[in-house]
Parts: C-alpha cells; structure tokens; sequence
C-alpha cells in the first residue's frame, strides 16, 4: 500500500498515449509525466502504425 504522505511518494506517472491510462508511476524528484504503451490490444494495433505520416501519404511522396 503506497502512503502519499510518506517518503514513498511517487511523482513520476506513466501513462498509455493512446488512451491515457495510468500504466505506472515512478519515484521522480519532480512531477514528470511519461507516456508508453498499455497491455490493451487497441493499444498495440495503434502502435504498429507511423506516427504522425498518414500511410497513403508516405507513399505518394
Ligand atoms: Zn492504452
């Protein structure tokens, strides 16, 4: 059990990009916030595609 007025405070979060879920949180020194990947399947299809580039795009230039 994790005691938010103790010494165990974490101020680092890990969260899902893609649906922004809480996956982990880390003992930082300042509030940072990282962003990964979860478990969930629709999470891991969106991951396969380019990010930023449409697919049709890439390819016609
Ligand atoms: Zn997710």
């Amino acid at each position: 059990m994790r005691n938010i007025y103790g010494r165990s405070l974490e101020l680092g979060v890990i969260i899902c990009k893609h649906c922004g879920e809480i996956i982990d949180t880390v003992d930082t020194e300042n509030v940072v916030t990282y962003y990964s990947q979860c478990d969930h399947s629709q999470c891991k299809e969106k991951e396969q595609l380019p990010v930023g580039i449409p697919p049709e795009k890439a390819v016609s230039l």
